[in-house]
Parts: C-alpha cells; sequence; structure tokens
C-alpha cells in the first residue's frame, strides 16, 4: 500500500498550496476580455439520444459493446495516461478498483450486473471499468492539474413562473473532452428509466429519471479529509440514485452507501421538492431545500463546517448563481436558466472553452435540454423518454438497441 500512503501526501501537498491563497484559490480563470472566439472551436456535432434495453447485465454488454472503442481510449486517455503511466502504478489502480468492487456490490448487485456486461461487452477487465468510475476520485488526488469545475443549480416554484421545477448545469472540465458525451436514454423494466448526460464509460455523468428526479453535481474537496476510500465511486453512485423512485429512497440509499470519493449532488423532483447531497470519503449529509439551490464546491453547514450562526462561505461562481437566480424570482422559466449558463457578466459562469456543455433536465416535463458546447453557445437540443434509438442506423443491428 506504499504507493497509496506516497499519493496521500501528495495529494496533502497538492491541495495545501492550492488554497494557499485562501479557501477557492484553486481556480485560476481568464477574465472575460482573454476568451477566446468560438469560432475557434474544434467542430463536434449535436447531442443524439442512443437508448440502450434489457436487463442490467444485457444493459452493460450493449453498451460495452456499442462503445468499446471510446470506452479504451477514455481509459487509455483520461485514466492511464494522466495516472498511471508505468505498469506498476497501473496495477496499483486497478487493485484499488477491484477492492471498490465489493462496496459497489453491497449497495447495488444491479452496479455490478452491469459492469459484468459492460466487461463482456467491450473486452477490458472489470476492473478497468470500476476503475474508470472512479474518475472523480482520481482527479481528487491531485495526480493531474486542477480544471475549473461546474456550476449546479436547482430552481422550482414560486422562483419558477411555469410551476416546473428544473436541474441544470454547465459542465466544465477538461477541454480534451469536448464533443465526446453522449445522451443516453438507459431503460430500465426494473424501476424508472434514466435520460443520463454520459462520457466514455461513465454512462450516468449527470441526468434525470422517468420518475421526474434529476441530479447534476459539481466537485468538492476538504483538504482535511485523506483519501480517496476504498468505497462506491461517485460516477457509480450517480447512476444508483438515479435509479431509485423517490427522493425518500435516494436520500437512504445515499446514506447506505460507503462513498470513496467527495462530492455534491443537487437534486430535485417534479414536485418541487430540492435535496441537497454532499459526500467526502468521511463524511455525508444531505440537506432538503425548496424554491432555489446552487452549489460549487461544498454548500451545507456540515460539510463547509460553518457554526450555527454564521453564514456559509460561498464560491464567487455560487454566488453569481445565486444573483442571477435572486434577480429574476418568478419569472425563471426553461429560456432564463438557459441565459443563465451563458452569462459572460462575470468570468464565473460560461467559461467558454472551459465549459464543455450545459444541461438542464425540466423534472414536471421529464425533458432533458443539453447543449453542445457552453451555454452561450446555444446548441441546445432536447429529449424525452417517449423518444428512442439514434439516427446511425450502422450500428442498430445489436441486440437491446432500439431502432430509430
Ligand atoms: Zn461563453
Amino acid at each position: 500500500m506504499d504507493i497509496w500512503r506516497m499519493n496521500r501526501r501528495q495529494f496533502a501537498a497538492v491541495t495545501t498550496s492550492s488554497v494557499a491563497g485562501g479557501a477557492f484559490g484553486l481556480l485560476s480563470i481568464g477574465t472575460a476580455a482573454e476568451r477566446r472566439p468560438l469560432a475557434e472551436r474544434p467542430q463536434a456535432s449535436d447531442h443524439s439520444l442512443v437508448t440502450i434495453t434489457g436487463s442490467p447485465r444485457e444493459r452493460g454488454r450493449v453498451y460495452g459493446r456499442r462503445f468499446s472503442v471510446a470506452i479504451r481510449e477514455f481509459l487509455d486517455t483520461q485514466i492511464y495516461a494522466d495516472f498511471a503511466k508505468e505498469k506498476a502504478k497501473r496495477d496499483e489502480l486497478l487493485r484499488y478498483a477491484g477492492a471498490c468492487l465489493k462496496p459497489i456490490r453491497q449497495l447495488s448487485t444491479e452496479l455490478i450486473d452491469e459492469l459484468e456486461g459492460m466487461a463482456e461487452g467491450s473486452g477490458l477487465r472489470l476492473e478497468e471499468h470500476v476503475l474508470i468510475t472512479l474518475h472523480e476520485e482520481l482527479w481528487h488526488r491531485g495526480d493531474i492539474p486542477s480544471v475549473d469545475h461546474c456550476t449546479a443549480v436547482a430552481v422550482g416554484p414560486p422562483a419558477t413562473c411555469d410551476g416546473h421545477t428544473y436541474v441544470g448545469e454547465s459542465w466544465d472540465w477538461f477541454a480534451q473532452l469536448y464533443g465526446k458525451s453522449q445522451m443516453l436514454l438507459w431503460k430500465r423494466a426494473d424501476g424508472p428509466s434514466v435520460i443520463g448526460y454520459s462520457y466514455p464509460g461513465l454512462w450516468t455523468g449527470a441526468g434525470m429519471n422517468s420518475a421526474g428526479i434529476a441530479l447534476c453535481w459539481t466537485s468538492a474537496f476538504d483538504k482535511s479529509i485523506p483519501g480517496p476510500a476504498v468505497g462506491v465511486p461517485s460516477y457509480a453512485l450517480i447512476s444508483h440514485l438515479l435509479y431509485q423512485p423517490t427522493l425518500e429512497a435516494v436520500e437512504e440509499e445515499a446514506k447506505r452507501a460507503r462513498q470513496a470519493g467527495w462530492f455534491t449532488f443537487v437534486m430535485a423532483d417534479g414536485k418541487g421538492r430540492l435535496l441537497n447531497i454532499e459526500g467526502s470519503p468521511e463524511r455525508m449529509a444531505t440537506e432538503w431545500g425548496r424554491v432555489t439551490m446552487a452549489r460549487v464546491y461544498y454548500g451545507t453547514r456540515e460539510m463547509t463546517r460553518t457554526p450555527v450562526g454564521q453564514p456559509i462561505e460561498c464560491h464567487p461562481q455560487c454566488a453569481r448563481m445565486r444573483e442571477l437566480l435572486e434577480g429574476a424570482k418568478g419569472h425563471i422559466d426553461l429560456a432564463a436558466i438557459k441565459r443563465f449558463f451563458a452569462d459572460h457578466e462575470t468570468r464565473w459562469i460560461c467559461k467558454h472553452f472551459g465549459s464543455i456543455d450545459a444541461m438542464v433536465f425540466d423534472t414536471t416535463a421529464r425533458q432533458a435540454h443539453v447543449t453542445r458546447g457552453p451555454g452561450c453557445l446555444a446548441q441546445w437540443k432536447s429529449f424525452s423518454f417517449e423518444e428512442s434509438g439514434h439516427p446511425d442506423k450502422s450500428e442498430d443491428t445489436d441486440k437491446g438497441v432500439s431502432p430509430p
């Protein structure tokens, strides 16, 4: 386990130096004036929806087979190249991923069936599939440079003027992953289906289920807590939470999970109830809310360790989103939230090249909206649970993939 002790020290060193300039010193973002013109962006086609059906194992198999090339590439370029150039380190990471199988199985045998199916379909090892779902935890170890992070928001009536409840986020991530996201309709017979915003091997990066529960999120960290732990990877937990029929079940399952890393999930249902779930390798906090919620890093009193009576410190990016929500209170609809994610008033919300995509889930109408590129590019596409299939006919002969 030497390598793990070493990496914890590395992690501590990185986070300590990163936060030297204050709690939010980690971010380094160009000002609005420095934004490169969007014309310089590489070309990427609009999002499409691929439907995956069948039993959990079949879903995994179909998904693994269909995206095998992209999944292998993601593993090679985003995990092995960044975190484990040498074989010894690679083996160590795979042992860590293998150890995480037990807590995943304790939480959900469905997830295990899906992961085993993916390995059968892709030809990768089961541990390699688990390792991909540990991407967020590996990032937190500080082995690769930090990137700007997402803004997550939930808003319902009476702040919305149409009575709908929305959950959305900008996906601020590694620029080289621009164009790699794929919308999936993950059709389950044994519970709610999920429309997921996915990356290869990360089949639910964020999303909404057919019961009207949506989840968006941002990174979080607490430099005082070492890790990651042997536990359920954040991305696996996101899938599991979106398989739940109610927010009560979501809260219960989150508390049951032994999570591996750090996160803050912003969730809501179609009835205007909001739920924030924040985790670290050591702790988990849940907080119910109504009307509006915005998060960039931790926001609960417990995870920010803010004494009662003191205001909770808010990242400037979160403060700007709260300002936008407050300014439009009572008049917020889908168009307004799309405008929030295109905000250039400060340097915080639309990061242009730093924002890969943006998404808004209408939990009341059960509609998913996602733009290819940053919010200001506004290349929005909408998807619903009634749709099935994908225009790419050449690959649709796969069992379990619905025809267009
Ligand atoms: Zn922009």
